[in-house]
């Protein structure tokens, strides 16, 4: 079955008009995009011409044993066992996990509680480097054009990527087996792959469109044939039209890429949202607090269609990614390749330290990231950057963002991708009415933080929304069945 693109044409305008001094053009004149989103300063001048380059010489990583949606790993290892890079290190019998592997040749120092930015303090192998070398480990793999996808199963495809410990590498992390692996009650038709990487900020993804071009179609098709998908989609954002030329220059001189094409999709946050994407491409909906699959449809990030590729054909496993270090207050910003695990002060004194101006770190980007205060913090299977505020930045923003009372002025709801009531949601959740709030459909929340970015009064709206769905959980944990 074809299914015909979005156009220009097909989307409304409608909710454009409070913002539309801030609205870039299209570059693309296909780009289909969204209802709602915001455009946030793009800030990636600073690394969206570094090439991915080797990080440092490790001395140290501490892998998490959680690094994924899902069951948390067991370890399999002990202090002072030694380890090879590659090695599996920690593994989970549940069907929703991934193991984890040893990044380096190493001795295991300790199994200990190590920061973790989301989990908090969280169990982490910690292995000292033998005789690590980044050079070696060079992040160019040089795919010889065709993967020969046939050399495989579906099912072999499906088993190496649970083996190679493969996690969605965006940021969401859900085990990509449990991703692409049939399923008779929600079979998949179609696959999106996204490039978008509509966070400020980031370039990581960017990268590795341009340099890893070959290796990216050659997971697209494994995946494809993994998934038994008849059509893909790659939906790439019009402010990178070089990354759209090389993905459709690698297609063309491709085999077997017929039902695989490029889509722009206009330059607008958050974009790379699962559900944000699917809509602008395809139109559909996904239903509030449902997942793609049951529209037929699998989304997976560029990244991890590369690690796909590296997993089937050279029996690779994830235990490197590209970590994109940025902001004004790295002295060198750029796009590095580096081992799972490595703390997030080496990569920032890698890159020359910070200014003396520095005042934040930030895993992740301005929009989404979560600020650190312990720089001891690893680098997981799905951190796409480490970005550094500096102190004017802080300083302005704490200024500007003085709270004051809602003035109804609606932007928050104008730009909700969710089709939400934000202000509505906050309220219920300051005044502890959580039924109210959950009937307002606080879950379908995709924490974009559009709502804050865009109000007027500086009401820390996703904060509240937030901090709702974590007590809602808690409350259900509590009541019995
Ligand atoms: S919460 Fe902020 S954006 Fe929403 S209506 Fe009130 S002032 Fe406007
Ligand atoms: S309510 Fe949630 S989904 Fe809607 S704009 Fe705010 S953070 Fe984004």
């Amino acid at each position: 079955m074809n299914y015909e693109l979005r156009t220009k044409s097909k989307f409304s305008e409608s909710k454009t008009s409070l913002f539309s001094k801030r609205r870039q053009e299209p570059l693309h004149p296909a780009s289909v995009s969204f209802p709602g989103g915001t455009h946030p300063p793009q800030s990636k001048e600073l690394t969206f011409e570094s090439e991915i380059q080797p990080g440092p010489n490790v001395k140290q990583v501490a892998v998490m044993l959680s690094q994924h949606i899902g069951a948390a790993c067991e370890p399999l290892v002990k202090k002072n066992d030694t380890v090879q890079a590659g090695q599996k290190i920690g593994d989970a019998e549940a069907f929703v996990s991934a193991p984890v592997h040893s990044p380096i040749n190493g001795k295991v120092k300790e199994i200990a509680l190590q920061s973790h930015a989301v989990l908090g303090r969280s169990p982490a192998i910690i292995i000292e480097a033998l005789d690590y070398n980044p050079a070696k480990r060079t992040p160019n793999v040089k795919w010889k054009d065709e993967v020969g996808e046939n050399r495989f199963s579906a099912e072999q495809i499906c088993d190496a990527v649970r083996v190679a410990g493969i996690v969605g590498m965006g940021g969401a992390g859900f085990p990509t087996r449990v991703k692409i692996e049939p399923n008779p009650r929600l079979p998949k038709e179609i696959m999106i792959i996204n490039g978008c990487e509509c966070e400020p900020c980031i370039t990581c993804d960017y990268r590795i469109m341009l340099e890893w071009t070959d290796q990216i179609i050659a997971g697209i098709k494994l995946a494809k044939k993994a998934s038994g998908c008849s059509q893909v989609f790659i939906g790439i954002e019009d402010n990178k039209p070089k990354a759209i030329e090389v993905m459709n220059e690698a297609l063309q001189r491709t085999s077997n890429t017929d039902s695989i094409n490029v889509v722009p999709v206009k330059t607008k946050y958050p974009q790379g949202g699962e559900r944000q994407l699917i809509k602008a491409i395809l139109n559909r909906n996904v239903p509030t607090g449902g997942i793609p699959p049951m529209i037929g449809v699998l989304v997976l990030n560029v990244a991890t269609a590369a690690a796909i590729a590296e997993a089937v054909v050279c029996n690779s496993p994830l235990t490197h990614r590209v970590v994109t270090v940025t902001g004004r207050a790295v002295a060198n910003p750029g796009n590095l390749y580096v081992p799972i695990g490595t703390p997030v002060a080496e990569l920032i004194e890698f890159c020359g330290g910070v200014t003396q101006k520095s005042a934040k770190v930030v895993m992740g980007g301005p929009m989404m990231g979560i600020a650190i205060a312990d720089l001891t913090t690893p680098i997981t299977k799905t951190t796409g950057a480490i970005t550094i505020l500096t102190k004017e930045q802080i300083g302005s923003a704490k200024f500007a963002r003085r709270q004051t009372a809602c003035i109804r002025c609606g932007r928050c709801i104008e730009v909700c991708p969710e089709n939400l009531n934000p202000t509505k949601i906050a309220h219920a959740v300051k005044n502890n009415l959580l039924d109210v709030a959950e009937s307002y459909y606080i879950n379908g929340c995709i924490e974009c933080g559009c709502c804050s970015y865009v109000c007027p009064a500086n009401i820390e709206l996703t904060g509240y929304i937030r901090t709702g769905k974590i007590f809602l959980a808690g409350r259900k944990k509590k009541i019995p069945e």
